[in-house]
């Protein structure tokens, strides 16, 4: 008895400090990470309101003996802390044994357990011993735990509100099951399932059971590698865009890491395909000798830090990119809101989540089954899709010839205008369906892709002015820009010192939009008094993308059939004619299929 006093004591100050249970989640990621270290081949959670009422976790395990599961709610008992290294290896989930006990402490906790030979039922209340007696010989372990926090209703109230907590749940088990895809995982609140993975093995299906199809569609397969990573996993259309990081899931040699680093270079490689604010739904696996990490555990999350962190960025951005260049990224305008509102009910907005009643499991696995029959008959259409004609129409304006068309393979088939709604919209078809094109949008990609071109010219074509333009600065502002006047000649300015604070121009790069020649100008020496530190690539997207919005039709603009032509084509001609430099879309489409069933010719 003594003993058990001491523990608790010794627990008391552990669960003050916050750090093993602190919210239900933390409670059911040790534990079901106790399943996993069992060697389990499912795992069940099952929780009653978020699991503040009850949580209990029933797995297939290896289970226990009498003696060890009574030994398991003591402290350091059954602790199997590793070292560094072996939690880089995939059979073992690191440093257990502190967390059984700690969980018993503020709760009414069950164990049931059984090794194949005998089964033990322990019954403890706020961390003391009240039962031990015998049950079936189901091979596995469920462990009930009821009224968490009961006996410290101070933590309690740190608990957030019931959808936070099922929300926090669910995101890690999502991610529990895309690090395990042999491992089947359901999980169930208030008798709803919100998960439940067949620990098949397939990645794909994993994502497909957490986001369902309308996602998994639009996730496209990576694979690559160098000396010291490999990389493979999914990432998703830039259409499926997220306002939070939460659906980038990075695995390190198979474990769930948290790095901002990674996300950064993840977000990089979407540069100009969504808005910078935006996330995309990945799944990253990555393979690294474990010499080449230092990993740094805290007992509620785990980061890791690269050596070698630039031949690791150019890895991840040389993949994505390399990916996203070969899809056709046109949205359908039909799928786009089914996505954002499947997406969303699932990782934003809690209250769905926990209100859930639709979700049909079976439903989602014969989807799945019928996706991917179809996706093999999809491969086959692609291939023959590749051989259309590339019609070339004739414009002769100078900057079609900077546009980089040296692989002469146009991302989107031809596009044949109707008309223009709103003053805005390009209205287009083709055989495949009816295309709407942002004007602005379009415009704007095709310029800013000139403009990045003609700004990396090592000889910038110059042009003189007739009459110098003359501008005078704020004293800061005007320092600035004069140590950093290289960079403005390096494109092409001709600057001169003109008296107090001002600059003189005498001749300008070519690419500067005509006729408005000073704005453009002022904008420039903005953006370099604006930014802190200078980084010279980032500058100068930075000026194509303001440039490139500056000189494009606008909005309530209207242009002649024959301009949009001009337009469709050119924009056909682009790296990335699929949004503009600011990630918006250019273009989305109603596909003929979507046309035939909205109108109800095909059924
Ligand atoms: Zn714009
Ligand atoms: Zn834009």
């Amino acid at each position: 008895m003594n003993k058990i006093q001491v523990m608790s004591e010794d627990l008391a100050n552990k669960i003050a400090a916050g750090e093993v249970v602190e919210k239900c989640m933390n409670v059911v990621k040790e534990l079901v990470e106790n399943s996993i270290d069992a060697g389990s081949s499912e795992v069940k959670i099952e929780l009653l309101d978020s699991g503040v009422r009850e949580i209990k976790i029933i797995d297939n395990g290896i289970g226990m003996t009498r003696d060890d599961a009574v030994v398991a709610f003591q402290r350091h008992a059954t602790s199997k802390l590793k070292t560094l290294d072996d939690l880089f290896h995939i059979d073992s989930l690191g440093f257990r044994g502190e967390a059984l006990p700690s969980i018993a402490a503020v709760s009414h906790t069950t164990l049931q357990t059984s090794d194949g030979e005998e089964g033990t039922i322990v019954e403890i209340d706020g961390g003391k011993i009240v039962d031990v007696s015998s049950a079936d010989i189901r091979k596995g372990t469920t462990i009930t735990v009821r009224d968490l926090f009961y006996n410290t209703p101070v933590r309690l109230k740190y608990l957030k509100n019931l959808y936070t907590e099922l929300a926090n749940i669910t995101d890690y088990v999502n991610k529990m099951a895309l690090s395990y895809p042999n491992i089947r995982f359901i999980l169930k609140n208030n008798e709803k399932t919100l998960l439940n993975t067949d620990g098949s093995g397939r990645l794909l299906k994993v994502i497909n059971d957490i986001y369902g199809l309308d996602v998994t569609k639009k996730m496209v397969e990576i694979n690559g590698g160098n000396e010291d990573y490999s990389l493979s996993g999914f990432i998703s259309y830039p259409e499926l865009m997220k306002s939070t990081k939460n659906s980038i899931t990075v695995l390190v040699n198979g474990r769930v890491i948290k790095n901002n680093d990674i996300i950064r270079m993840i977000t990089d490689s979407y540069h100009t395909y969504m808005p910078h604010d935006k996330y995309p739904i990945a799944v990253l696996l990555l393979d690294v000798d474990p010499i080449l990490i230092d990993v740094n555990i805290h007992p509620t999350k785990m980061d890791i830090k690269f050596s070698k962190m630039n031949t690791l960025r150019e890895l991840i951005c040389d993949v994505i990119s390399k990916s996203l260049s070969k899809l056709t990224l046109i949205p359908e305008a039909s799928r786009t809101t089914r996505i954002e509102n499947g997406v969303t009910s699932i990782t934003n907005s809690y209250q769905k989540l926990y209100d859930n009643n639709e979700f049909d499991v079976t439903k989602k696995d014969e989807e799945f089954k019928e996706f991917e029959k179809m996706s093999l008959n999809l491969e086959v259409k692609i291939e023959e899709d590749n051989n259309y004609e590339v019609c070339d129409t004739d414009d002769g304006y100078d900057y079609d010839t900077v546009i980089d068309t040296s692989n002469d393979e146009n991302r989107i088939k031809e596009m044949y205008p109707v008309g223009l709604v709103h003053g805005t919209y390009v209205v287009a078809e083709n055989e495949d369906g009816m295309f709407l094109i942002d004007q602005h949008a379009a415009n704007e990609r095709i310029n800013y892709e000139y403009y990045l071109k003609e700004m990396s010219n090592p000889k910038p074509n110059v042009m003189d002015l007739l009459i110098p333009i003359n501008i005078e600065l704020p004293s800061n502002e005007y320092i600035i820009l004069k140590n950093n006047s290289n960079i403005l000649t390096d494109l092409g300015f001709s600057l001169e010192e003109f008296g107090l604070n001002t600059f003189l121009i005498r001749a300008v790069p070519i690419w500067l939009p005509k006729g408005n020649e000073e704005n453009a100008i002022k904008h420039i020496f903005e953006i370099i008094t604006t930014h802190e530190s200078f980084d010279l690539s980032k500058f100068v997207d930075k000026v194509a993308a303001t440039v490139a919005c500056k000189a494009s039709i606008k909005a309530n603009d209207f242009i002649t059939l024959d301009d949009m032509r001009v337009l469709l084509s050119r924009l056909r001609k682009c790296k990335n004619p699929f949004t503009c430099p600011h990630g918006r879309p250019t273009i989305i489409t109603y596909s003929k299929y979507d046309l035939e069933k909205m109108f109800k010719r095909s059924m």
